[in-house]
């Protein structure tokens, strides 16, 4: 008789959980999964995918109005809320069952209810034990809410998915990925919007030249209140009145609150084990995803490396493979693309210019800042941003960044160009493809200037 119950079991049905789930299965492994709330976790259910969903929708105003230098007329463009959200709830619906018959289809024992750790081998589930050679927490994390008087009274972005009505007038609080998303969704979709944010550009971490140049572009359809600290918010008649340090006041309808997020660690059982857990709640775990209790795995937001969906994926197959194979490739953390969802897009690759410097790179800086071809008739008045950050020994690029219309499509393919090692020289060779926007990334041939 087996030892356990199962091979594996799995704390979370999220990006992370599933793919692990899936590879573990498959690899001959006998898998449990436990998931209490959605399948298919934050990603599917109340991130990424009704996000883009609703990015979507927001762009449609966008190519509207650009339609009109083009010849384009209409009357009565309206947009309804409850249509987009009607629609999003089906698909997203669509998407749980599919993650749940996915799981079915790979013979994953599925619990819907809370797992509690209760041992290094032992989870309590659906009110008994279940044992499990290995077990992996995917739990994820959760928006978080600094404490405030009148904190109470902003909704969170799980909250906007759920919502049965636009608001005439929002403030979003907050200067990240989440902020800058809705921020630029909301006034699209014909909110009034205002961004409320402590720093003085938005989307620290970044590159400090995109910073500056998205904090410009955010600031023609967004109301931005930047180094600006909110100390309380009121309720005043149906609306919500904003209170800053400085003394001013921001009146709205609805405040969201994107002001970070943490790992949902709380009511895990891991007091139970010698799971080790970071200041913000974050499972420690060393290069294979192993916890301090040799027995536990964690991977995806809830160790907080890089809260992003495909690194969850990777991360999770990684753990399956390494156990139930003998494939133990580790994960690697360079050169991972990202895109912010805001208007325009942003889309970037490896290191920002401030990175490239502090990692001791001598680098030469490309930069491009023009206004495309579309918006020549279109009259809108955005401007796209290239930049390449070059390592002057190796003639690599590093760094590439990009501010346009679409700019994770891009990016996602040089992406691989940068993973390869391409160097400026094979930038250079290559033959552009006219006319795109795109192209100028191969035709640059100016440096910005030496650092
Ligand atoms: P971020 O960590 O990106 O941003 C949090 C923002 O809140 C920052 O601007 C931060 O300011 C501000 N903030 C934090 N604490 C306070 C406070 N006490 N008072 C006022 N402002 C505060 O978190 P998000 O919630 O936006 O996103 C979480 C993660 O989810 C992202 O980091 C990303 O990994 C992922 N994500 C990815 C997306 C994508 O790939 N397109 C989309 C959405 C999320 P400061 O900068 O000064 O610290």
């Amino acid at each position: 008789m087996e030892p356990f119950d199962y091979d594996l079991f799995v704390i979370g049905a999220g990006s992370g959980g599933v793919r692990a789930c899936r590879i573990a299965a498959s690899l001959g492994a006998r898998v449990a999964v436990a998931e209490e709330r959605y399948f298919g976790g934050t990603c599917v259910n109340v991130g990424c995918v009704p996000k883009k969903l609703f990015s979507y929708a927001a762009h449609y105003f966008d190519d509207f109005e650009d339609s009109k230098g083009f010849g384009w007329s209409f009357d009565n463009l309206r947009f309804d809320w409850s249509v987009l959200k009607a629609n999003k709830d089906i698909e997203i619906n669509r998407l749980n069952g599919i993650y749940k018959s996915l799981l079915d289809s790979n013979k994953v024992a599925i619990f819907e209810a809370r797992a509690r750790i209760s041992g290094p081998n032992e989870v309590q589930v659906e009110g008994k034990k279940v044992t499990a050679k290995h077990i992996l927490v995917a739990v994820g994390g959760w928006p978080w809410t600094p404490e405030f008087p009148g904190s109470e009274l902003t909704v969170s972005s799980n909250d906007v998915f759920a919502m049965d009505q636009l608001p005439a007038e929002i403030a979003v609080m907050g200067g990240g990925y989440i902020a800058v998303e809705f921020a630029s969704i909301f006034s699209r979709l014909g909110c009034k919007t205002s961004l409320i944010y402590r720093g003085d550009q938005l989307l620290r971490g970044f590159d400090e030249d995109i910073r500056k140049f998205i904090t410009t572009e955010i600031g023609t359809h967004v109301d931005l209140y930047l180094e600006s600290d909110i100390s309380e918010i009121q309720r005043k008649n149906n609306k919500l009145d904003v209170l800053f340090k400085l003394g001013s006041t921001l009146s709205c309808d609805m405040v969201l609150a994107a002001t970070g997020r943490l790992p949902l660690t709380d009511d895990l059982g891991l007091e139970t084990v010698g799971v080790e857990l970071a200041k913000n709640g974050a499972i420690k775990v060393n290069e294979h995803f192993q916890t301090a209790e040799p027995s536990i795995y964690a991977v995806g937001d809830v160790i907080d490396r890089v809260a992003l969906t495909p690194v969850a994926l990777a991360e999770g197959q990684i753990v399956a493979r390494a156990l139930f194979s003998d494939d133990e490739k580790p994960m690697d953390y360079r050169n991972i693309a990202t895109a912010v969802f805001c208007h325009p897009n942003i889309g970037t690759v490896g290191l920002s210019e401030q990175a490239a410097v502090e990692a001791g790179f001598e680098i030469d800086v490309y930069e491009s800042v023009f206004r495309p071809l579309k918006h020549t008739l279109s009259g809108r008045d955005e401007k796209s941003m290239i930049k390449l950050i070059v390592d002057r020994e190796s003639d690599r690029v590093i760094g590439l960044h990009l501010v346009a219309a679409d700019a994770g499509e891009i990016v996602q393919g040089l992406s691989v160009a940068i993973n390869c090692g391409a160097t400026k020289a094979d930038f250079d060779r290559t033959i552009g493809i006219h006319p795109t926007l795109a192209e100028e990334f191969v035709t640059m041939r100016t440096k910005r200037g030496i650092s």
